[in-house]
Formats: structure tokens, sequence, C-alpha cells
């Protein structure tokens, strides 16, 4: 039996496990690398990757088709088609650049890749099943960080139509009638998606707000887009199970009605819980939360020198959370001294339009005992919304009352997105409103908002 000595083994190549040993194997750290699966985990291969890519060629046929019926800017279009064929295998080409950019990047940091599926033996040893057979390998330190799965709902175990956010990611057809369970993260983003796409959609959502982490302001802008793309949302709505016939889901409404709901395709979309069960892990005997790994704010677990990254650590399950875990803990075994000390982890919805957080929201703060200020401003009051014909939404940000510190800043709208830099930047070095508001924002952007809404904090906004 073929045996591996290293300084550190990780566990799963998601971006919490892949970003860990890249930076572990530029810090000189001899680095093995077990994959059971695909380089990139589920964010590049089955998550985040993927469902943005399908969520932009939605988008894109959507606008076009929505010139094709009236067009308000004077582009007029003839016909309009989308191949749903053509465009998977166009996300499945950006996959496989993303697979080969993530083999070259550990390539260079010289981590050695194991392919295989790895059990732990003991706390310092792990069996992996290759194509060649077993190979042990033997660590001083081994991160897990094998992820998480799709949470399955009694009565409606994955299979036949009942699919998953991996098998609606790789449908070549829209389904005529599709149902989703769960109007979350995953549900909303796809069935946007599907909407755009034709399909018919309907979303069953227990809690009686969709995204009911989110607050009911920012959600709003999403809830009305729903109803223009002809969304059926359920909410305060339980699934029940599949039909006699097989065609339908059975749910009971919020008013306590049984109801079925024709489908081709029932996506169910109720969450992820951590894959604690598929590397030995009972051998270990680990603390756990819930059911997530126990960790400190260096991610060791209860045993010594046996760290936890990524989804398998519990909420916020964010592929930007585990990469920070996992370059935190590459340096860490390095030998320096690192501890999670993070002011917000942004977190996006990418929706029709676009949620963003970071920090706290005003309910948040005022029940962490903060008296706050709070600037609010539309975009339907920015120039360059109203020239991307995007007016819906606002940004606001929480300020303390007594120092003027930023604790917290979201936004709802259009391309919303890519403003959570600049959320987390100014909450991470403790900007305070006189810092935003003396930053020039250039013009015409929507980040302009974020600077007048810190005026409007202040109580002077220009523009309002
Ligand atoms: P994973 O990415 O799950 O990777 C774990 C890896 O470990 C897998 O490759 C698995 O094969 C491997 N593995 C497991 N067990 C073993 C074993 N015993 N031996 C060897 N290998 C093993 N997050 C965002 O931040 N933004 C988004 O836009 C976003 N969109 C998403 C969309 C969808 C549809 C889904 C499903 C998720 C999305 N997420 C998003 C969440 C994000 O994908 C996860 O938070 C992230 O992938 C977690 O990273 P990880 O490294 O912890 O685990
Ligand atoms: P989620 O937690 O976002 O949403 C699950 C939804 O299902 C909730 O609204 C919940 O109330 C509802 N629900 C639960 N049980 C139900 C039932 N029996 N009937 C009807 N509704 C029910 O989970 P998800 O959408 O599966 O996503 C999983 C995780 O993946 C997210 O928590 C997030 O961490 C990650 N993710 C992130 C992004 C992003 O960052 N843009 C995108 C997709 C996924």
């Amino acid at each position: 039996m073929k045996e591996i000595l290293c300084k550190l083994l990780v566990i799963g190549a998601g971006p919490g496990g892949y970003v860990c040993a890249i930076r572990a194997g530029q810090l000189g750290v001899d680095t093995v690398l077990v994959e059971a699966g695909k380089l990139g985990g589920t964010c590049l291969n089955v998550g985040c990757i993927p469902s943005k890519a399908l969520i932009h060629a939605a988008d894109e046929f959507s606008a076009i088709r929505g010139m094709q019926a009236r067009s308000t800017i004077g582009i007029r279009v003839e016909n309009c088609a989308i191949d749903l064929a053509a465009t998977i295998a166009w996300k499945n080409g950006i996959v496989g650049r993303l697979n080969s950019g993530v083999a070259a990047l550990l390539q260079k940091a010289s981590v050695k890749i194991v392919h295989g599926q790895a059990a732990f033996r003991d706390g310092k040893t792990v069996a992996v099943e290759t194509e060649t057979g077993v190979q042990i390998i033997r660590a001083e330190a081994i991160v897990i960080a094998t992820g998480s799965e799709p949470v399955a709902l009694p009565g409606l175990p994955f299979g036949g139509r009942v699919i998953t956010s991996t098998e609606a990611l790789s449908l070549t057809e829209p389904p005529e009638r599709l149902v989703i369970v769960g109007g979350g993260y995953i549900g909303l983003e796809l069935g946007t998606a599907f909407a755009k796409l034709g399909s018919k959609v309907t979303v069953v959502e227990a809690t009686p707000q969709i995204l009911p982490l989110y607050d009911s302001e920012l959600v709003r802008p999403v809830s009305r887009r729903l109803e223009q793309l002809g969304v059926r949302v359920m909410t305060g709505a339980k699934a029940k199970g599949l039909s006699s016939a097989g065609d339908a889901l059975r749910i009971e409404t919020s008013a306590g009605r049984e109801e079925e709901l024709p489908s081709d395709r029932i996506l169910v979309t109720v969450g992820r819980r951590p894959r604690t069960d598929s590397s030995g892990l009972e051998e270990l005997d680990l603390d756990r939360t819930g059911p997530y790994l126990r960790i400190d704010d260096q991610c060791r677990t209860s045993m010594r020198g046996i760290y936890a990254i990524g989804d398998i650590t519990g909420e916020p399950m964010l592929a930007h959370r585990a990469m920070a875990q996992g370059e935190m803990v590459a340096e860490i075994v390095a030998g320096n001294k690192r501890a999670w000390d993070k002011r917000c982890i942004p977190a996006i919805c990418f929706t029709d339009p676009e949620i963003v957080t970071a920090g706290l929201s005003p309910a948040e703060a005022r029940a962490q005992g903060y008296e706050i200020r709070v600037g609010q401003f539309p975009f339907s009051a920015n120039g360059r919304a109203m020239t991307m014909q995007a007016e819906d939404g606002f940004m606001r940000i929480v300020a303390r009352a007594d120092n003027n510190l930023v604790i917290g800043a979201q936004a709802v709208g259009n391309g919303v997105s890519e403003l959570s830099t600049a959320f987390a930047l100014a909450i991470e070095m403790g900007a305070r409103l006189e810092d935003l508001v003396g930053t020039i924002h250039a013009h015409p952007t929507r980040g302009e908002a974020f600077q007048e809404a810190a005026f409007k904090a202040l109580g002077h906004a220009l523009h309002i």
C-alpha cells in the first residue's frame, strides 16, 4: 500500500479547500489536496458560477425579447429565440476553463492533488480510494473542507421530476411548468432565470415572506419583478409530497387548504446540509454545533491538528467565506499568527433586481442596542440608474448615532452586486459617514448613491 507523508492535507477542493491549498503551497508548506469530484467543488461546478452563467443568459434573452415586444429605447428586434442546450454548452465551457485554471494554480503552488474519496483512519491518517487503489496519507495537519449538499424533503425524494439545483443547471430545455419548493437564494435566483427563459414558475415558500433572511423593504422590488414576470409566489405554504399520479406537487396553502400544482419539474431548494458523512468523520467524534463541525476563531475543531472550513462549519454558506477561512488556515499552518476577526461577510442575492447586504440592517443594529442614523437613497434619483432603465430599488446606510461609524450597508437594484466591495471595504476599514461623503464618487455611476445615502444620514442629501 502506497503512503504519502505531508505537512498539510486538505480534504475537498471547493473554494475553501483549493484556496487553502494554494496559499499553503505559496508559503512553502508541503501540501496534498484530495478531491473526490472535480476541482472547484460546488461553487465552480454546480453552484455560483453555473448559476450566474444561466442568470446572465436568461437576462440577455429576456431583455431582447422585451425589445421585440415593445422597444422604449429605439432598438427593434425581429426574431428572438433561445437554444438552451447551446447556453448550457457555453456554461460548461466556462466551468471547464475555470477547472483548468484552478489545476494550474495548484500546480504552480506545488500542491500534490490526489483524486478520490478520502476517509479518516485516525486524527493524522486518511485513506483515499483512488482509481489505482487505496492511497494512505499521513499529515501533521488536516483541513476538512468537504462542503455541503442539498436537503431533501420527506415525501419528495430526489429523482424523476423532483430535482436539485445541480440538475436544474443542466436542463437543455426550460420546463413548461416549474414548481420550486423554497423561496430562498437558489429558488429565487433560478426561478427568476427560468421564468425569463419561458417557464411558468410557481414558488412555494413555507415562511410568510420570500427570502426570509432579508428585511421586507429589500425584498419588495424583487417581489414586484417576480409578479411582472408572471411568477406565482405562494408564501406560508407547505409542500406535502407528490400527487398520486406523480405529476403534481401536493401543498397545504397558508389558508390550510390542500392544493395540487401540476408540474413538469419540481425543484427543491430548501437549504443545504453539511457533508459530514462522506469522509469517515465518525472515527474522530469531533464536537458539533447542530449538524455543523464546531470551530474556534482559527477554524480549529475539537481535535488538535484538525481544522474545518467552508460550508461544513455552518452559516453563512458562502464561497467567499470559505475562501477567507481557507486562506487564514494556510497562514496558521505555516506558523503565522492569524485569527478570524472580520467585521462583515457581504451577501448577495442575484435576483432581479439584485440584493446586497453587508453588516447590520437597521433592525439588527437596534436589536444589538445601537442608536443609529439611517440614510436611504432611491435609484429613481440616480442619473446612471435612469440611463440603465433600472430605477427600482435603493441604497441604505446604517451608522452609529454617537460617532457615525458605518456598521451596515444594503442595496436592492439592478447591478448592485458590484457594490458589495465598497460596502465591505467601508465597514472593514472602520469608515465613518464623513469618510464616505469626503470620498469623490465618479459620475455617473450607481455607486454615487452610496455617497448620497451617507449625506442623507448626516442630514444634508444633495440630490434629493
Ligand atoms: P464545496 O464547494 O461544497 O466543496 C467541497 C468539495 O469536497 C467537493 O468538491 C466534494 O466533492 C469534496 N469532497 C467531499 N467529501 C470528500 C471526501 N470524503 N473526499 C474527497 N473529496 C470530498 N455562494 C456564494 O458565495 N455566491 C453564490 O453566488 C453562490 N451561488 C450558489 C448557487 C448554487 C446553485 C449553490 C448550490 C451554491 C451557491 N453558493 C454560492 C454556495 C457556495 O457554492 C458554497 O458556499 C461553497 O461552494 C462552499 O465551499 P466549500 O469549499 O465549503 O465546499
Ligand atoms: P435558503 O436557506 O437560501 O432557502 C431555503 C428556503 O426554503 C427558505 O426560504 C425556507 O424558509 C424555505 N423552506 C424550508 N423548508 C421548506 C418547506 N418544507 N417548504 C417550503 N419552503 C421551505 O437555501 P437554498 O436556496 O437551498 O440555498 C442554500 C445555501 O446556498 C444558501 O443558504 C446560501 O448559503 C447558498 N447560496 C448562496 C447564493 C448566493 O450567495 N447568491 C446563491 C445560492 C445559494
